[in-house]
Order: C-alpha cells, then sequence, then structure tokens
C-alpha cells in the first residue's frame, strides 16, 4: 500500500462536487473513514470530468442512512446507500471483502453473493482494475494505493487486480469493463489482462442479461461506441452480447448504416447532446428486420403484416439475450414501423406523420437510412423541407395522389434495393 499526497498527483479536495465533499465531511465527523473511490478519481486524475461520484466508508449502511436527510439503502445482492444531496446523487458503499476467497459462486467460478463486509485493503482487492482501486481521502488529500494504480494510470494501461482468469470467472462482465473503459479512456489493456478474454468470451452468456443490458448501454453511449464495438468484436466478445452484431455486419448496407449510426451516436455524446437509446438500437437491428420484412413479402404476407413479423422476430430474439425493456421496444417499434409511411407524400398523410409524436426520431432515422444509401437522398430532403415549411408550402410539395399511384422507375428500384413497398401498395 502507498499513501500518495497531493503534490505528485495533483488532485485536491476541491475538484470534487460539493454533494460529494458534504458526505465525505458529514462521515468523517461521525468518526468514520470516508474516500472518494473508482471512476471519479481515475477521471480526475486523466482530467475527465466524472460522471459520478462512489464514496466508500467503514460506515455500515445503518450508520451512514441517519447521517443524511435524503438517503436510502439500495440493492439485494448488495446493501449500499444513494445520497441524494441537490441533484447530485452519491453511491456510499461500505468496504467490501474480495469475492475471490469467500463468496458463494457457480459451477464456472461466477460470484453468486459477496455481500461480506471487509476492511480497505480487502476492499481495494475485490475491485476490477488498478486504476479503479485508488481511494481519496478529502480530508488529507492523500490518495491510497494499493495495486500500482498510479503507475498504471501514469502509462495509460488497464490492469486487472489478481489474476484475470479468476476475476473474468468471477464476474464476466469485467471482460465488458475491460475494453470499454480502454476505450473510453484512450488506455491499452495489459498484455495478460488481455489474454485470457478470448478464451472466456463465451462465459458471458451465463451473465443476468440485465447485467449485460447495461453494460452494453453505457459501452453504446460512452461516445467511443466505435472505437469499442471494434475491439468487442476482434476480442469475439460481441457473440453473447450482440447475437446478431456480426450478421449486421456482414451486409453491405448495414454495415454502412450500423457504422454511421455509432459514428453519429458517438459525436453526440462527445457535443453534451442527448442520444435515444431506442434510436441506438432502433439502428443496429434495423437491417435484421429489413431482412425479416423482405423474407415476408417473399412469401406472400401483406407488407404490413411482414413488417409486423419481422418486428416481433427480431425483438423476441434480442429481448432474450439483452434484456431490452419494454419501454425501449415500444419507441423502437414506433420508429421502425413509421418508416413505410415517408414513402407516402400524398393527401393528408404526411400532414398525419409530421404531427406524430415519434415524427422527430424517425425523420433521423430516415436520414440515417438515406446516409447509407438505402433510401434516396431526395425522399430525405423531401421531408425536412415538408416538417420545415408553412402550410401553403406544404400544400404545393404534396405529390398528386394520381403520381403516387404511378410506379416510377426510381420508386421502383427502391423497393425492390429495401424491401418497401410505396404508398398505393401498402
Ligand atoms: P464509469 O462510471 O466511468 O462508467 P466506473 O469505473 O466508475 O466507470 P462504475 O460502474 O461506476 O464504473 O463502478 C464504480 C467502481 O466500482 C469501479 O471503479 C470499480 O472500482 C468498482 N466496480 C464496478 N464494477 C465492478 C466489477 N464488475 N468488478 C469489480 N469492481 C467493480
Ligand atoms: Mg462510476
Amino acid at each position: 500500500m502507498k499513501r500518495v499526497s497531493v503534490t505528485s498527483h495533483g488532485l485536491t479536495a476541491g475538484m470534487l462536487s460539493p454533494a460529494a465533499s458534504k458526505v465525505c465531511s458529514a462521515l468523517s465527523q461521525s468518526g468514520f473513514s470516508a474516500y472518494v473511490v473508482g471512476g471519479a478519481v481515475r477521471d480526475l486524475l486523466l482530467g475527465i470530468e466524472p460522471k459520478d461520484f462512489d464514496i466508500a466508508t467503514n460506515a455500515r449502511p445503518e450508520d451512514i442512512k441517519p447521517l443524511f436527510r435524503r438517503a436510502h439503502i439500495i440493492g439485494r445482492r448488495f446493501r449500499l446507500v444513494h445520497v441524494i444531496v441537490g441533484q447530485e446523487t452519491i453511491e456510499v458503499s461500505t468496504f467490501r471483502a474480495s469475492g475471490t476467497e469467500t463468496a458463494e459462486k457457480d459451477e464456472s467460478g461466477r460470484v453468486l453473493r459477496d455481500n461480506v463486509f471487509g476492511d480497505q485493503p480487502e476492499d481495494a482487492k475485490r475491485r476490477d482494475f488498478t486504476v479503479n482501486a485508488l481511494y481519496f481521502d478529502p480530508a488529507t488529500s492523500q490518495i491510497v494505493d494499493y495495486h500500482g494504480g498510479l503507475a498504471d494510470l501514469r502509462k495509460r494501461v488497464l490492469r486487472i487486480v489478481g489474476e484475470p482468469a479468476v476475476r473474468y470467472r468471477e464476474d464476466p462482465v469485467r471482460m465488458l469493463r475491460a475494453i470499454r473503459l480502454s476505450a473510453k479512456l484512450g488506455m491499452t489493456i495489459a498484455p495478460a489482462t488481455k489474454a485470457p478474454i478470448k478464451d472466456l468470451a463465451h462465459l458471458l452468456e451465463g451473465v443476468p442479461p440485465a447485467r449485460v443490458f447495461d453494460e452494453m448501454l453505457k459501452l453504446l453511449l460512452s461516445g467511443h461506441a466505435s472505437a469499442a464495438l471494434r475491439q468487442l468484436r476482434e476480442e469475439g466478445l460481441h457473440k453473447g452480447v450482440l447475437p446478431l452484431l456480426d450478421v449486421i455486419l456482414d451486409q453491405p448496407l448495414g454495415e454502412r448504416f450500423v457504422t454511421l449510426a455509432l459514428a453519429q451516436t458517438d459525436e453526440r455524446v462527445i457535443n453534451g447532446k442527448p442520444v435515444s437509446p431506442a434510436f441506438l438500437f432502433a439502428a443496429l437491428l434495423w437491417h435484421e428486420v429489413l431482412a425479416g420484412w423482405k423474407t415476408g413479402i417473399e412469401d406472400g404476407e401483406r407488407p404490413l403484416v411482414a413488417l409486423e413479423r419481422a418486428m416481433d422476430n427480431v425483438l423476441d430474439q434480442q429481448c432474450e439475450k439483452l434484456a431490452i425493456t419494454r419501454r425501449l421496444t415500444a419507441t423502437m417499434r414506433e420508429v421502425w414501423s413509421m418508416q413505410p409511411r415517408f414513402e407516402m407524400r400524398s393527401g393528408q398523410r404526411p400532414y398525419r406523420l409530421v404531427e406524430s409524436t415519434r415524427f422527430r426520431m424517425a425523420y433521423d432515422f430516415l436520414a440515417l437510412r438515406a446516409a447509407s444509401g438505402e433510401v434516396a437522398g431526395e425522399l430525405e430532403a423531401w421531408w425536412r423541407g415538408f416538417y420545415a415549411a408553412g402550410s401553403d408550402d406544404r400544400k404545393a410539395m404534396l405529390v398528386p395522389e394520381s403520381a403516387a399511384r404511378g410506379s416510377t422507375k426510381r420508386r421502383r428500384r427502391r423497393r425492390v434495393h429495401s424491401g418497401e413497398r410505396t404508398s398505393s401498395e401498402v
């Protein structure tokens, strides 16, 4: 263990959020130790603004809760306390013993329960990476470093604490975290930390889908999704995670579409704009839906029936593996099923479409389809114009019913291309 003072690491108590400072000082005034730990310490040392602050303490949940006006004990597997101060929620957890020796495990070595309290050295040992096992004490501005995390941080190396294969068996999600954090932080995964991943990737299949989903969502919304997904593929980790990613990326149209969707998402995250997980998942799975839709039509199903069935099939498969929540799938369905309606540019239908609540998202989706070459750019431009136009201009833009019914060469080509039908046929 090393105690490193502020002169050599540069982290000061003033860099903490007001809520984090407040929670730490309340704990220490009551005679407990309190450290900022994990991602926040790591990010501050790297000059990145932390997403949130986690605090580790020797106080037990029932000791912590009464110290704060708004605090809740949460968690079934492991009890911790959420302290709410202003807009912030601070996660306060009691030092825990490392699961490696004590915990109950399944036959693959996965830890099922590790709710045993411990001391700080034990707590450091059960953390995933050395750079995540740094404890900052605001009272002294010292960093406590048990596993050489400060040196690894300087070298930009992500290294697991302990024996890599054992730690991945205990919790396979750590493999996903390795990829996500290395992409987010621009760090290299240490060779020994990386080596077992290929062989152990299949263990992710045994992890509860909701946990995989949470971690995948963090990865996709990290601002570095393109890089992380590339690396997931290289390590063979996409298989148990996004089972259809292989198929999607094998399709020439699909690859361009997915690449564009990810690049656009990364850009939005980096510029601090909101992104919708539903939109992203809808994009990742769109070409699966398209393929199923096309097959249905070829089998003689009515286009809208075929689309419904294709959406059902894709969502059934994905929900089983990824635990995509109902709220997300409802939005994904809306975005998908609005796509054929963009082909209808006459009568009242365009007005109804622009008025629907999901229009913006569905239009953004259309724009992505146009950018990837799946539909004509002219269609996207028409909707952009229609959305922006006043009522007179809108009226002038409408395609006459007769023309809409006629099948132009371009439309026919597009239909064959994407498996879609024109307005008159839907
Ligand atoms: P970020 O918040 O930027 O995504 P983080 O490292 O803070 O990254 P969290 O999920 O917030 O990630 O976890 C907080 C801390 O808890 C980590 O820094 C690490 O010390 C510990 N931790 C999280 N997940 C695991 C895990 N699966 N195994 C061991 N320790 C973990
Ligand atoms: Mg965090």
